[in-house]
C-alpha cells in the first residue's frame, strides 16, 4: 500500500541551471511530451517561472540547500496539476536533481486507496489478493485484484447479469449452483457476513475450475450506504487450505511482476467487453532482436533485460493501463483510460525512449529496442471484438517490426487499410470478400484471351491491369538467367525479390499443389523453409501466391510471385483461382515461344 503512494512521486530527472532535461525519469516524458525536452520552464505556470528560477540561483549558491515548493505544471490533457517540486544540486557541477510529486493526483490516489482499505479494513493487506465490493445503491458487483500500483478488474456489472453470463459462459460448476446462487442472494440483501466455498472459474482461465473461498462482511459507513466487501482466495486443489499466495502463484508472471498471459488475456477480453470499451486499447509490445542478447549475454542476462524491460513499462503506464507478460520477451498491454492519440503516443514514445537505456553500456555498443503495434477498439472493422482487436494490434506489431523495428504502430484503417476479419480460427486478418468487384475480376478473362492470341508482348500491360483488379501489390514473372523479374507490374513501393533461390527449394516445391502456393501469411514457412522464408521478407513480402513454371519435361524453370505487402490477408478462393489460370496461362505461352 505504502509503495502504492509512493509511485505517484515522480522523481523528474536531473536538469542543467536552465532547467533543460539532461536525463529524464520515464514519467517526465509521459507527463510532459517533448516540451520537457527544452526546459521544465515551458510547462511551469507563467507566474510561477521566477519563483523557480530564483530557486535554481539559491540552490547554486548552497550546495547543502534543498527547496521544496509547491508549483503548477500543465499536463499533456491541457489541465494543470499541482506538484510539490524537491530541487538540490547534485555531485555534479551545475546539474540540478529534481523530484516531483504530483499532488493533485496523489490526493486522489489516496484518497481511492483510503476507500479500499475501509472496505476491506477487515483484511491485513489488498496487496496481492483479488477482492469484491458489491454496492445496493447501483446494483453492481466488481472483482478486481490490487498488487502494488495495478488494479485490475475482472469484473464490474450489474449482479445478475454477472450471473447470467457466469452460467452463459460455463464459468460455474453446476454441481454447487445452488451454492453460487447462494453468494449471489446473499451479497444482494446485504445483511449477512459469511464465507461460501463453491466451484468455478471466474477470475482466470475459463477452462479452468478452481475452488473459491469467498468471505465477506457488510459494511456500514455513518452517512454512506451499507456495501458489501470481501475477499476472493482460491483454494489449492483437493485442500481446504485457502492460500491467497495461490492467486498469485496462478495470475503473477513470476520474473516481472506484471500478469501473466492467462490473467492479462482474461483482463483484455473483459474490458473489451465491459461498458466502458470505448477507451479500450490494446498494445502488443516485443523486445527486438531478444535472442541476440540471450545469444551473446547468457539467458541469465537476458532474464535480468525482460524484467528491468517490465519495470519500463509498469512506470510507463503508471495506473492508466494494466500490463501483462506474454510469454518470451511479449509484453500485452490493455489501456482503458486514454481520451485521445496523443496520449497514447506519450506513453509509447516514452516506453520506447526507456527501453533503449535498459542495461545501457552493458552490451558493448548494442541498445536495446523494442517494437510495439496498438489497436484502439472501434477503429477499423473488427476492432469491437476481444479476438480482432488482439490480431489487429499483433498486424500493428507485425508492421512496425517489418518497417525496421524500433518504433510504434498505432494501427488506423485509413492508413494501414481496410481490414476485416472473418472466420474464427484464421490467424491473420483478412480482406474482406467485398473488397474485390466481381466485375473488375470478369474483365480479366477477356485479357486471358489476348495472353493466348498476342503472346509475351502483351504481358507487362496484362500484369498492370492484374495486378489492380486483384489489388495486388506486385506480379512478377521470372525465368531464364539472372535474379531480376523479367516482367513486373508497375508498383514503385520497393524492390524486386531476388530470384529463384526459391525454385531450387525441393522442400519449399513440395508444399505447392497444382503447381500454386497461396500464402496468407508469409510466417507459416519461417521455420520449415528458412531461405524462402528469408528472401520474402527481405523484400517486405507478407502475403504471396506463388505459381511455379515449369518447361517441358515438367522441371521447375520459373516463378510467378503476386505478392502484399504490410497487413498480410487471406486470398479469397476467387482470387487463388483466377491467378491459377492466369499463370497456366503464362506457362503454355513461354512453352510455345520456347522462352523456357
Ligand atoms: P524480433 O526482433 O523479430 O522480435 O527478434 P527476436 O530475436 O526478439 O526474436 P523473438 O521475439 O521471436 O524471440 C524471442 C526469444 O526470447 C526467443 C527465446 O529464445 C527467448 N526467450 C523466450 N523466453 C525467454 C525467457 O524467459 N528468458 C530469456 N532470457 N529468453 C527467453
Ligand atoms: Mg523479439
Amino acid at each position: 500500500m505504502i509503495d502504492a503512494i509512493f509511485d505517484t512521486a515522480y522523481p523528474a530527472g536531473r536538469f542543467d541551471t536552465s532547467l533543460n532535461l539532461i536525463e529524464g525519469n520515464p514519467y517526465m516524458y509521459r507527463f510532459f511530451g517533448s516540451n520537457v525536452y527544452f526546459s521544465i520552464l515551458k510547462i511551469v505556470n507563467s507566474d510561477e517561472q521566477e519563483k523557480l528560477t530564483a530557486d535554481v540561483e539559491r540552490c547554486r549558491n548552497n550546495p547543502q540547500l534543498r527547496i521544496d515548493e509547491c508549483i503548477h505544471i500543465s499536463n499533456s490533457s491541457g489541465g494543470q496539476d499541482c506538484y510539490f517540486l524537491g530541487m538540490k544540486l547534485s555531485d555534479t557541477p551545475d546539474i540540478l536533481n529534481i523530484t516531483l510529486i504530483n499532488v493533485t493526483e496523489s490526493k486522489a490516489h489516496i484518497n481511492s486507496l483510503n476507500r479500499r482499505l475501509m472496505l476491506a479494513r477487515n483484511f491485513l493487506t489488498l496487496n496481492g489478493t483479488a477482492v469484491f465490493v458489491y454496492k445496493p445503491s447501483t446494483g453492481y458487483i466488481e472483482i478486481s485484484y490490487v498488487k502494488n500500483e495495478q488494479t485490475a478488474v475482472f469484473f464490474n456489472m450489474d449482479i445478475d447479469e454477472w450471473r447470467t453470463q457466469m452460467y452463459e459462459e460455463n464459468r460455474i460448476n453446476l454441481e454447487d449452483k445452488d451454492l453460487f446462487d447462494l453468494f449471489c442472494a446473499t451479497v444482494k440483501v446485504a445483511k449477512e457476513n459469511r464465507t461460501i466455498i463453491f466451484r468455478g472459474s471466474i477470475i482466470g482461465d475459463k477452462n479452468r475450475m478452481e475452488t473459491y473461498r469467498v468471505t465477506f462482511n457488510v459494511h456500514e459507513y455513518s452517512g454512506d450506504e451499507p456495501v458489501v466487501a470481501g475477499t476472493w482466495s482460491i483454494m489449492h486443489a483437493g485442500t481446504n487450505d485457502a492460500n491467497n499466495n495461490y492467486f498469485e502463484d496462478s495470475y503473477i508472471d513470476a520474473l516481472t511482476g506484471l500478469l501473466n498471459k492467462k490473467a492479462i488475456m482474461s483482463y483484455a477480453e473483459n474490458a473489451v467487453n465491459g461498458i466502458n470499451h470505448d477507451h479500450v486499447g490494446l498494445a502488443i509490445m516485443d523486445i527486438d532482436n531478444f535472442k541476440s542478447v540471450n545469444d551473446n549475454y547468457g539467458h541469465m542476462f537476458g532474464d535480468k533485460v525482460i524484467k528491468a524491460v517490465g519495470e519500463v513499462i509498469k512506470n510507463a503506464v503508471g495506473t492508466d493501463a494494466v500490463a501483462g507478460r506474454m510469454g518470451g520477451d511479449e509484453f500485452l498491454i490493455v489501456f482503458e483510460k486514454c481520451q485521445n492519440e496523443l496520449e497514447y503516443r506519450n506513453i509509447l514514445r516514452c516506453i520506447k525512449s526507456n527501453v533503449q537505456n535498459v542495461y545501457k553500456g552493458k552490451m558493448g555498443d548494442n541498445t536495446l529496442s523494442c517494437s510495439i503495434g496498438l489497436a484502439r477498439y472501434g477503429y477499423g472493422p473488427g476492432s469491437t471484438s476481444y479476438h480482432d482487436l488482439f490480431k489487429i494490434a499483433d498486424r500493428a506489431l507485425y508492421l512496425a517490426k517489418q518497417k525496421g523495428k524500433n518504433r510504434y504502430i498505432i494501427y488506423k484503417p485509413e492508413i494501414h487499410g481496410d481490414y476485416s476479419s472473418k472466420g474464427e480460427n484464421e490467424d491473420i486478418v483478412n480482406v474482406s470478400n467485398s473488397y474485390y468487384s466481381a466485375a473488375d475480376i470478369n474483365k480479366l478473362n477477356t485479357l486471358f484471351t489476348r495472353i493466348i492470341i498476342d503472346g509475351i508482348d502483351i504481358i507487362p500491360e496484362t500484369l498492370d491491369l492484374f495486378a489492380k483488379a486483384l489489388k495486388l501489390d506486385r506480379v512478377s514473372i521470372f525465368y531464364g538467367e539472372g535474379s531480376l523479374p523479367k516482367f513486373t507490374s508497375n508498383y514503385t513501393g520497393s524492390v524486386c525479390p531476388a530470384n529463384p533461390i526459391v525454385i531450387k527449394d525441393e522442400k519449399y516445391l513440395g508444399l505447392f499443389n497444382n503447381n500454386m502456393l497461396a500464402m496468407s501469411n508469409v510466417h507459416a514457412i519461417e521455420y520449415s523453409c528458412p531461405n524462402v522464408f528469408n528472401v520474402l521478407i527481405d523484400t517486405e513480402i507478407s502475403s504471396t501466391m506463388q505459381y511455379v513454371l515449369r518447361d517441358a519435361d515438367n522441371n521447375p524453370a520459373g516463378l510467378v510471385s503476386a505478392d502484399i505487402f504490410g497487413i498480410p490477408i487471406a486470398f479469397p478462393k476467387v482470387v487463388t483461382n483466377v491467378y491459377q489460370n492466369m499463370c497456366s496461362i503464362i506457362n503454355a505461352v513461354l512453352l510455345r515461344e520456347k522462352l523456357i
